[in-house]
């Protein structure tokens, strides 16, 4: 996709982010260069938080003509992996951003990393400290009482450039020594009481292996990433503005160029989890199907579940960036889909919850061809035929033997318009006598009410859709309701998600009556079924003739409803 197409998905908004941007662009700071970077850490997949993060800084490289850089932030050994690195950039892909050849990963730059932290130590402001992490915690104080100095804060250059190689070179155990920086631990800021830069971890990490006994911190390695990569915009969210000035530090110190860091709130939705650590334990804990489960906030599960990156990144414009942390309604995210389907998806007709009708006057044995319409917001996708026979299948829900006030749908004595097809009445309903269930509807139809060419000024009330019973097949259909049953569910220290899941979050239904035309569709691909909702192909499930639906989102659309009572009440 090129990034024109990209730029027309939906009108920008301005932010307090392209703000910033516009004023150094005019001041010519850095020589009208812009220059930010996404930085995952390789230790999970991507969800629709950091979905907002890509499309922010991605977006903005794109319209101010500058770059973006993919960087992974790869300074914990322990949690990384070689999968996580491949789903970020499938993910990142997908979404339809590009990073040409700016990979990057913080590992690359450990040797000169390593290099700033001697420059540090030989200008006196980092110091190898050999207490334990508890007593380093102890040390630290409290927001509202100073730390206390280490013991071993004073020791010479020369001491401290000796322990910090023999630290390099492995000589040393995990959790002997400590690189800190020699700031001020009566800071009121507490980053800024001696963080800790390296500690000595005998890890393999998954790009440098076996060469490093000592791992960088993520305070100490991000900013000078950053630098490193001349990055003009660093952005990142809010829990990272007490950082700034420990970044803003280390630069000064070393005399490197400095990035300016942005902080905007980070996406939080109702109804879901965004913590990388939590996601993980609910595919541990077999919570789910994956990483990508179609009811997952991850990319790949959205992506499953039939989700467009159109619509994400709608999405993402639509939330806009704020300073201050929120909460958006999760059904934004499903306007957002529906909102996209709806202009692209072709309509269908499916039963989920089929219920035999038959058309007594219809002759026996003969197949009709009816005309449909594709997409009737996009003329251009034009029309298809569809079988109508003696038998059908309409859907459970469209028929009560007593119909409720207002039921314009099929009951007994009552006429309704079959979708593309005629009106018919229903006369008869068999039931099971012992269970009372409906075994078979029986109808009339009026032959002269054809849609498109009858002749009759008949009417009815209501339309319902219907299924060939001679020329259909049967699929399997999965409802995905939401994950969790609780508004707030990241705010539940719980560990046993069982508290709080959603029980109904997924429903198969096996034997769903399909239009024929739906047989050999591909994995992936998206369609209306007429009434019902918008769905998609399982691309995991799906077999060779034989697909498997996701439910992507229903048709109601409660957002919708929201925007418009607002707008009543203005
Ligand atoms: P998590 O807490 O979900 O594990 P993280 O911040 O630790 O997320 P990173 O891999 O470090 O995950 O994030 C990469 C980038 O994505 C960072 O710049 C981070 O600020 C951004 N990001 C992460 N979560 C969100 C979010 N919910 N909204 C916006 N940006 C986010
Ligand atoms: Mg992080």
């Amino acid at each position: 996709m090129s990034n024109e197409d990209i730029n027309n998905d939906s009108k920008k908004q301005s932010n307090f982010i392209r703000e910033i941007i516009d004023e150094d662009l005019r001041s010519n700071k850095h020589n009208g260069r812009v220059q930010t970077r996404f930085p995952p850490e390789p230790n999970g997949y991507l969800h629709i938080g950091h979905a907002k993060s890509i499309c922010l800084n991605f977006g903005l490289a794109n319209d101010y003509k500058g770059l973006c850089n993919l960087r992974f932030d790869d300074t914990n050994p322990t949690k990384e992996e070689q999968e996580y690195v491949d789903s970020i950039k499938e993910d990142v892909r997908w979404l339809g951003f590009d990073w040409d050849d700016r990979e990057y990963y913080a590992s690359d730059y450990f040797d000169q990393l390593y290099e700033y932290a001697i420059k540090l130590i030989n200008k006196g402001k980092a110091y190898i400290d050999s207490i334990s992490a508890d007593q380093i915690r102890e040390l630290r104080g409290t927001p509202t009482e100073p730390g206390k100095e280490s013991p071993y804060r004073n020791r010479s250059v020369d001491e401290n450039l000796d322990l910090f190689e023999k630290m390099k070179n492995g000589e040393f155990k995990e959790g002997e020594h400590v690189l800190r920086a020699k700031i001020n631990m009566a800071s009121p800021n507490l980053n800024m009481r001696d963080p800790v830069m390296y500690r000595v971890l005998h890890k393999s990490h998954h790009r440098t292996g076996d060469k490093w006994y000592i791992y960088p911190m993520y305070d100490w390695a991000h900013g000078q990433s950053d630098s490193i990569e001349k990055i003009t915009h660093s952005l990142c969210t809010l829990e990272f503005e007490n950082h700034r000035p420990l970044y803003d530090w280390f630069i000064k110190e070393l005399e490197i160029f400095p990035p300016r860091q942005i902080e905007f709130a980070r996406l939080n939705l109702n109804y879901t989890i965004m913590s990388k650590r939590k996601l993980l334990s609910l595919v541990e804990g077999n919570y789910v199907d994956g990483w990508d489960d179609p009811r997952m906030p991850t990319i790949s599960g959205l992506r499953r579940r039939g989700y467009t990156p159109e619509s994400i990144r709608n999405f993402s414009e639509r939330v806009g960036i704020a300073k201050r942390e929120n909460t958006i309604d999760v059904s934004l995210l499903e306007f957002s889909i529906r909102e996209d389907l709806n202009k692209r998806a072709k309509r269908v007709m499916a039963v989920l919850n089929p219920l035999k009708l038959v058309i007594t006057n219809y002759p026996d044995g003969q197949i009709e061809e009816l005309e449909a319409i594709n997409n009737p917001e996009d003329p251009s996708m034009g029309t298809r035929k569809i079988s109508f026979s003696k038998e059908i299948f309409i859907d459970k829900e469209d028929f009560r033997e007593v119909p409720p006030p207002k039921f314009h749908r099929l009951s007994p004595g009552k006429e309704v318009r079959l979708r593309y097809a005629y009106i018919i009445r229903c006369d008869e309903v068999i039931k099971d006598e012992k269970t009372g269930d409906f075994l078979e509807i029986r109808c009339t139809y009026f032959p002269d009410t054809k849609s498109g060419s009858g002749t009759s000024t008949k009417k009815a009330k209501g339309t319902i859709h219907w299924v060939c019973a001679k020329n259909h097949f049967e699929a399997e259909v999965r409802l995905y309701d939401r994950l969790f049953s609780v508004e707030n569910p990241e705010g539940e220290e719980r560990i046993d998600f069982n508290n709080f899941l959603n029980p109904n979050s997924l429903q198969i239904i096996k034997n769903s009556k399909l239009e024929a035309s739906l047989k050999n569709v591909m994995p992936g691909e998206k369609f209306q079924f007429e009434r019902t909702g918008y769905f998609c192909v399982d691309t995991k499930y799906s077999k060779k003739n034989s697909p498997v639906f996701n439910r992507v989102v229903t048709l109601r659309d409660s957002w919708a409803k929201i925007e418009q009572a607002a707008s009543k009440s203005k």
